[in-house]
């Protein structure tokens, strides 16, 4: 199989085996499978190619790297690896996805382009607060993802920002490091019974302290031995200011999928946003698959969204060995047809639990 061309006219734009939405690891190692078959596979990429793994400072839980390996090293080493088989990644933000005939119309920031399959890989953002110190110290003492750096914080003082049951679960499993965690809510909790049984647990035992009705109004720090760090959260408390001596804070107050290229399609999501995909990461379109932390079911980590990565690849491939479809068949199948995959001698994996 090859990338096939007929043009970059208005009328003709280039036909692409493979367009994949996004360049983090996901997509990334999709591209890696896909160009080692021939199949024709660009990427376009909006932001930074590598995704969140190449903002992330070092990442330390990516099997193969005994000693961690530093965000922007594994990004690179991804991209490297796909381009040695051919992949092509573009800088541009994918805006639309539209059927025309057998192909996917996708509208770029350079102009449309079809393609034969396509692979959303979109990720997703962790929600922000908003408040001043928050940005400053991304990565450096304000983070999103307890697996991913609560390891950072041993025998440390924590704030965690959040009620829900993300943050109560984050600050469950952060207390296997910290030496003590100031859990911040806006309101009051809206975590599960059963998360508060095990919350009621962590306090009782004076590892949490919970603070309801407390609003987190900024984030600061100081130098200490040289380095800017985090020392202080600012919140205000029955319209009081308070302030929480800390090492670090942890907000957890929802993840917002980067769902936009998905408007106007048939694609179902799920009720906060993620895509829905069946067993082979095919969405509810035919020909367009989902891999990665936009996926509905995924579970944030690099490791996971380069295994959905091989696999989309892997059912992509299927698909597109699938029976040739000439335009005029595509126009008279309906869509029960059109989204049955070739049989796989892949045995798929289950969607990951939450
Ligand atoms: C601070 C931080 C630390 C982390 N640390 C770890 C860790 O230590 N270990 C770990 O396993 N995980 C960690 N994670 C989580 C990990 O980074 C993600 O699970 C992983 O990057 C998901 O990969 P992905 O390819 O699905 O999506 P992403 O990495 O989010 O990549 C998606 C890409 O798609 C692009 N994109 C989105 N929409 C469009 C569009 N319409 N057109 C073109 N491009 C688009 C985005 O710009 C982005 O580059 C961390 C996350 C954060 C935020």
């Amino acid at each position: 199989m090859t990338e096939a061309t007929t043009g970059t006219t208005e009328t003709e734009p280039t036909v692409h085996d493979l367009v994949v939405v996004g360049a983090g690891p996901a997509a990334l190692t999709a591209a890696i499978y896909t160009t080692r078959e021939d199949i024709g596979t660009v990427l376009y990429e909006k932001g930074v190619i590598g995704g969140l793994a190449a903002v992330t400072d070092m990442i330390d839980n990516y099997p193969g790297f005994p000693q961690g390996v530093e965000g922007l090293k594994l990004a690179g080493d991804l991209q490297q690896q796909a381009e040695r088989f051919g992949a092509v990644i573009e800088f541009g933000e994918i805006t639309s996805i539209t059927e025309e005939g057998p192909y996917k119309r996708l509208e770029t920031t350079d102009g449309p382009v079809l393609a034969r399959a396509v692979l959303i890989a979109t990720g997703s953002d962790y929600k922000k607060i908003g408040v001043p110190g928050e940005q400053e110290y991304y990565a450096r003492g304000v983070h999103y993802c307890a697996t991913c750096d609560g390891a950072f914080y041993r025998s440390k003082r924590l704030v965690v920002v959040g009620g829900g049951n993300s943050a109560v679960q984050e600050a469950i499993f952060l207390t296997r490091f910290t030496s003590h965690i100031d859990l911040l809510v806006r309101s009051t909790l809206k975590a599960s019974e059963v998360l508060q049984r095990d919350l009621d647990r962590c306090v009782a035992e004076g590892k949490i302290t919970v603070h309801l009705a407390t609003t987190t109004e900024a984030i600061s720090g100081e130098v200490v031995d040289g380095i800017d760090r985090v020392t202080k959260v600012t919140a205000v408390k029955d319209g009081q200011p308070v302030e929480f001596a800390t090492d670090g804070v942890f907000v957890f107050v929802g993840l917002s999928p980067n769902n936009q290229v998905v408007a106007g399609t048939d694609i179902e999501l799920d009720e906060i946003g993620f895509i829905k995909t069946d067993q082979h990461l095919q969405t509810t379109l035919p020909g367009v698959f989902a891999a990665g932390d936009i996926r509905s079911g995924a579970t944030m980590q690099i490791a996971t969204a380069t295994g959905e990565g091989a696999t989309a690849a892997l059912m992509i491939r299927e698909y597109l060995e699938g029976p040739p479809v000439t335009p005029t068949e595509a126009a008279a199948m309906d869509k029960t047809d059109a989204v049955a995959p070739a049989e796989t001698s892949v045995e798929p994996a289950a969607p990951a639990a939450v």
